[in-house]
């Protein structure tokens, strides 16, 4: 690429232009070269060099470049980092193109593929425990359409929402790429613009359908045209990424609003629940949980957790299930012995139908297939199966056809390979047996040429070697050459060496052409077989599908069975009506990171009714208060993914949604003004908390002063307790919310306790009835190392401070008079308030007399007076 615009860079901006905003791999020979920006870009994540080649409007071009054969590391580098990669392939042989355009003709390059973050199925680029979702939304009068897919898997789910829900949605979809129509004003963050006319309901249905072969999606569930809106914003960005291809998609499925206990964003950042609030999958609930055996389970239990279930029955069947595989440690132990052995079928069955597949592939469909069957006859003959395992058996078998072709067609262990052959058994294909035979002899006829050779020239030495240059050649040390060069020896000269000749000899040739071309002709039948093969598991994509969805669900419900036994949980009684009795909870990951640490976890009691719904919960600092109000959550949270807890006992009434906040302190590093995130997020419970839903709320009001933050804690506990109406768990440090007590009828005081035991604080994580005695707050600070001298110093203040608390009734003194929950009158004193504000603030004299009249009118417009 030398000079201006050669045909080579004149080639390369135009598939750059294609690229848009993604990096271009540019395919030369063995490597993929990035020019330009993509280049500089591409080195410094990638941390490999950064050269320079020829050169472009006078200046140097900078370039760097990866191997093809591992291009799939420095992908998924630069796909980490968060890059979207074109891939333009040659889609000639130079051969080709010197026959299409002369000598000098440039090889033709195409852009083949996009690879992006939510459009994988490389087995390499995905982690196996996590399913990769992209998901599509778009806003159409009024209501949100998402559409949502794992291309790796196809499964595809749309839904609908209120604009102000979105949020709460992708937190539960967890995508790692969203796209959008361009210009929407609504746009998530991140969000890839993609043209707005692929959102269009009528293309997006016309396209399922297709897909499908279907006249009616209505078989598949209820659509509205907002969904499927979303749905064509999706198909055509995968049409367009994988340049008119499309993955594996299997039939969508409408997810209704209500169906899962609703979370928003905040909530499942806060309860860690996928993942740690440091980042990673370490010490998070799925991390203390997670006992399955397969990606695929694991993927199944991350979404059963992402969205739990509010519906009794349903929640009903995971817990039977669980029950049963809890109950028979024998048959839960060789079940997931079996289970552990299986391949990822749906993972094998994505690349498959994207058209990535590999004879390895076919193989695992193969093998999981066959092992599915192995265990539905293995569980077929027990008379006491699970509605849900009933209901799921049969979709492990019904695969017998194309088991028993592959097990025909495929040898034990299929390459990764497909261009190299050997993966199509022997006595599959006569005719190929037959190539291969042809192979063999020649092969053998060749071993046995070296020996007639030796014999015939005398040198013991003569070998016949291959390499792929030359194909097949004699070959003996230069010092014996003379014989082989003797114009009638049989044998014609080809290449000279250092301190070698090689040879050719019209036997050897003859055998070596029947090799080649027998080989040619079976890796030409065993291609033609490969896409036959493929053919048929496009036809069954669905009932393999299925079979795999299956097998997820096993797995999910015998490693929660696994972890039930291992820590002694219990199954929870499902009720649907507001309480909340847990007894003995404990928090999975806190208890865990205690017994590493070789301690002990204090299980502790919660009973919510309606007539006691609202616990304050007081106590010194690391007491165990948000220990306490998460595992409540979490405890919740597992039973209605349908799961066991960890728990003596608990009995939950069913939530329709789980939030939960932490005092803005917590959360210091993250930027925005944390006590404006705080209030955000207090402001989302308070309208949208319903009396089924459980909340728990960590220190509400910490992050200002402490008058503001009293205040803001006092109120919200009020408005939580009056208007709201929800089970709730309230921490707080203000000792002055206790006098709540005597007015909210459903309110109770608790505390965890500690002790001061010769000076030492002893913190006992034991809940307690009754307000918080003290703070403790000098204890915990010593129990810290603060200098003994400090808290001397402290305790002296501490003790004027309390003195003159007793003497003026302290910081809550007065707040026993205040009207409770006068929410009208306080609505109205607010209005007012704003009146006077303006009044305030007008310059009388700077008023011309309109000026003042259109004034007059505007504030009596405002104060609500005008009719
Ligand atoms: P607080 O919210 O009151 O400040 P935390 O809930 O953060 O306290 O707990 C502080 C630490 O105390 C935890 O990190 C844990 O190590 C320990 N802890 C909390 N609850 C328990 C418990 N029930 N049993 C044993 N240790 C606990």
């Amino acid at each position: 690429m030398s000079g201006g615009a050669t045909p080579m860079m004149a080639q390369y901006l135009a598939l750059r232009g294609e690229a848009g905003d993604c990096l271009l791999f540019y395919r030369m020979g063995d490597f993929f070269e990035l020019f330009f920006d993509d280049a500089r870009q591409a080195s410094q994540i990638l941390d490999i060099a950064l050269t320079t080649r020829g050169e472009h409007l006078g200046q140097p071009i900078p370039m760097c470049g990866v191997p093809v054969h591992s291009a799939e590391s420095y992908l998924a580098r630069l796909i980490k980092a968060g890059c979207r990669v074109a891939i333009a392939e040659q889609v000639e042989t130079p051969a080709e193109a010197k026959q299409r355009g002369g000598s000098k003709a440039l090889v033709a390059r195409d852009i083949v593929r996009f690879v992006t973050a939510g459009t994988l199925t490389e087995e390499a680029l995905l982690e196996p425990r996590r399913a990769n979702v992209l998901a599509a939304v778009c806003e159409m009068r009024g209501l949100v359409g998402i559409a949502a897919c794992d291309i790796s898997t196809g499964r595809m789910e749309l839904e609908e929402c209120a604009p102000d829900r979105l949020g709460a949605a992708l937190a539960r979809l967890g995508a790692s790429e969203i796209v959008a129509p361009e210009g929407w004003e609504a746009m998530p963050e991140g969000a890839i613009a993609r043209p707005a006319r692929g959102f269009a309901s009528d293309s997006g249905e016309a396209r399922l359908k297709a897909i499908h072969g279907v006249a009616t999606l209505d078989g598949f569930g209820l659509f509205t045209r907002t969904m499927l809106a979303a749905a064509g914003g999706l198909v055509a960005y995968l049409e367009h990424v994988g340049r008119g291809s499309l993955p594996l998609l299997l039939p969508p499925e409408a997810r209704a609003g209500n169906a899962a206990l609703a979370m928003d964003a905040a909530t499942r950042a806060s309860l860690e629940i996928l993942e740690a609030a440091q980042g990673g999958r370490k010490g998070s609930l799925i991390d203390a949980i997670d006992r399955c055996v397969t990606g695929a389970g694991a993927r199944q239990l991350a979404e059963d957790l992402s969205a739990p279930l509010t519906g009794a029955h349903a929640i009903a069947e995971r817990l039977e299930l669980v029950a049963w595989l809890h109950e028979d440690g024998l048959l839960r132990e060789s079940l997931r012995a079996a289970l552990r052995a299986l391949p990822d079928l749906g993972r094998a069955l994505g690349r498959v139908v994207a058209g990535r597949g590999s004879p390895r592939d076919l193989g695992q469909l193969r093998d999981g297939l066959a092992g599915a069957r192995a265990l539905h006859d293995r569980l077929g003959g027990r008379g006491d199966l699970p509605l849900l395992l009933a209901r799921l058996l049969p979709a492990l078998a019904g695969h017998g056809a194309l088991v028993d072709r592959y097990d025909r067609a495929l040898v034990p262990a299929p390459p990764t390979e497909r261009g190299q052959g050997g993966f199509i058994a022997e006595g599959y294909d006569a005719a190929l047996d037959e190539l291969r035979r042809i192979a063999g002899n020649a092969r053998r006829a060749i071993a046995a040429l070296e020996a007639k050779y030796r014999d015939q020239t005398g040198v013991a030495t003569l070998k016949i070697k291959h390499n792929n240059v030359l194909g097949y050649f004699v070959e003996v040390p230069a010092r014996h050459a003379d014989k082989l060069m003797a114009p009638d020896s049989g044998f014609s000269h080809r290449q000279t060496m250092a301190g070698a000749m090689r040879f050719n000899a019209l036997a050897l040739h003859a055998e070596a052409s029947r090799i080649t071309e027998a080989g040619a002709h079976a890796l030409a039948a065993e291609d033609a077989h490969f896409e036959e093969l493929v053919t048929m598991a496009i036809a069954a994509r669905q009932a393999i599908a299925q079979t795999a969805a299956a097998l997820a669900r096993i797995d999910v419900a015998a490693g929660q069975a696994e972890r039930a036994a291992e820590g002694g949980w219990a199954r929870p009684e499902i009720r649907d009506e507001p309480c909340l009795a847990i007894e003995g909870g404990r928090h999975p990951v806190v208890e865990a990171a205690l017994a590493a640490a070789g301690e002990r976890f204090v299980a502790n009691d919660c009973r919510l009714a309606p007539e006691d719904r609202l616990w304050l919960i007081g106590g010194p600092n690391m007491g165990g208060k948000s220990t306490f109000l998460r595992q409540n959550a979490l405890i919740v949270l597992l039973a209605q993914a349908g799961g066991f807890v960890p728990a003596q006992a608990a009995t939950i009434g069913l939530v329709d949604r789980l939030f939960s906040r932490v005092g803005a302190s917590d959360n210091l590093a993250r930027g925005r003004s944390t006590f404006m995130v705080e209030m955000v997020e207090t402001a989302a419970i308070l309208s949208q908390a319903t009396e089924r839903s459980f909340v728990i709320l960590d220190e509400v009001g910490r992050g200002t002063s402490t008058y503001d933050g009293l205040a803001l804690a006092w109120a919200v506990a009020e408005a939580v307790h009056e208007t709201n109406r929800c089970r709730c768990l309230f921490a707080t440090h203000y000792h002055e919310l206790a006098r709540l007590a005597e007015t909210c009828e459903a309110l109770s005081l608790h505390h965890v306790r500690a002790r001061e035991w010769k000076g030492d604080l002893v913190l006992l994580h034991e809940l307690a009835d009754g307000p918080a005695d003290r703070s403790y707050g000098l204890a915990v600070a010593r129990l810290a190392g603060v200098p003994a001298k400090v808290i001397a110093r402290a305790r002296a203040v501490l003790e004027k401070l309390e003195k003159g608390r007793a003497q003026t009734g302290g910081l809550a003194a007065g707040l026993g008079d205040l009207p409770l929950f006068a929410a009208a009158f306080e609505a109205r004193e607010e209005a007012c308030d704003g009146l006077r504000e303006r009044l305030r603030g007008l310059d009388l004299d700077a008023l011309s007399p309109r000026e003042a009249l259109d004034m007059l009118y505007e504030l009596k417009r405002e104060a609500g007076t005008d009719p």
